[in-house]
């Protein structure tokens, strides 16, 4: 990207850290996603990089399993021309007792430049990012995921591949706005679900949320109708509305889009299902309740699939409505832009 075009769509952002979409404006996810529309068009595979982020370095610290989103973290920064180190929590002076605090500030000593950050307990990466500004390390924290609160690189994916579904040339939050999104399932313990709800009412969608009591709770109604704790006020003047259905017979009807979220087994400490079989019985997406949002809908999630309970294997495996595979690919430009404006933000402020 031309140094021009570049300090312009840097200009207007002003993030240091990326830790939760609730602090996002309307500009902020407009540059995110144009910055990857442009990733996206771009021939960056192999040995074709982008130069962007020569000479800068981003280190994974996954205290949690993932196959998708470090995979796709070092693939991004890897095509920005950066350098990748990943650390495995198992193996490394954590089991000795070393503070995360200690051995983040090593890898910002060996010249990390952007931290990206998943931990099974919420709050993790912004706790890392607070204190590594108090100790004056220049280094951004992008979290990763971090236990049922927030994770924003899904959340901004999720909205780049619907933006690019109903605006395919020009993939803005405009495309968002008055759609009607269905979530529907384990909701409560969905960090990516969280991430949706900020993202998508910051857009105009009107949000259905679909599930049983135990798994959504009703207080989800409100839950962009306050900032989170710490941050002031919201960033976006006017969101869409959420609303609640415990049938998918009363949500499909009239959707524009449905995201179907995985049942989070590890996380789920009482029997909060009689059964897999009940929940796929009543909550299950198959080709016959697609059919009730009355026109072809495209269907999300945001994997691991469970197949056959959140949905059933023809469905997943039908290109007609299946979006999950594009989700993939998205993913991938959605954080070279999230790399590239943390990271080559910082160089061009300091230059
Ligand atoms: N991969 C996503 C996450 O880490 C969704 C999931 O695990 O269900 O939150």
């Amino acid at each position: 990207m031309r140094k021009g075009a570049a300090a312009e769509v840097l200009s207007g952002w002003s993030h240091r850290h990326v830790i939760d979409l609730a602090a996002f404006s309307l500009a902020d996810y407009t540059t995110v996603l144009e910055l990857a529309q442009r990733f996206r068009a771009m021939p960056v595979a192999g040995a074709r990089r982008l130069p962007a982020l020569q000479g800068r370095l981003m280190t994974s610290l996954f205290f949690e399993p993932s196959t998708r989103t470090r995979s796709s973290f070092e693939l991004a920064a890897r095509r920005l021309s950066a350098d990748v180190q990943s650390f495995s929590p198992s193996s490394s002076s954590l089991s000795k007792g070393e503070s995360l605090l200690d051995t983040a500030r090593t890898y910002v000593a060996m010249g990390t430049n952007v931290l990206v950050v998943r931990h099974r307990c919420a709050g993790v990466p912004h706790t890392l990012a607070r204190d590594l500004d108090r100790c004056g390390e220049r280094v951004a924290v992008l979290n990763a995921g971090d236990g049922l609160h927030s994770h924003p690189s899904q959340g901004l994916l999720d909205l780049f591949t619907l933006a690019r579904h109903f605006a395919p040339e020009h993939p803005s939050p405009a495309a968002l706005r008055g759609r009607r999104v269905v979530i529907v399932g384990d909701v409560l313990h969905s960090r990516v679900a969280r991430s949706n709800l900020w993202a998508l009412t910051a857009c105009g969608a009107s949000v259905v949320l679909c599930g049983p009591p135990t798994l959504l709770p009703a207080g989800f109604a409100s839950f962009v109708d306050a900032p989170p704790p710490g941050q002031l006020q919201d960033p976006v003047a006017e969101r869409g509305t959420i609303t609640i259905h415990r049938s998918l017979e009363e949500a499909l009807p009239g959707a524009d889009a449905v995201m179907t979220l995985r049942l989070q087994k590890e996380r789920m400490h009482q029997h909060l299902l009689t059964s897999l079989d009940s929940y796929h019985r009543h909550y299950g997406l198959n080709h016959q309740r697609l059919a009730l949002c009355g026109r072809p809908v495209p269907v999300l999630h945001p994997g691991p699939v469970n197949r056959g309970v959140e949905l059933a294997g023809e469905l997943l495996d039908d290109p007609r409505h299946n979006l999950v595979e594009e989700q993939v690919r998205n993913g991938i430009p959605i954080r070279m832009a999230l790399l590239y404006l943390l990271a080559a933000g910082e160089g061009l402020k300091a230059a």
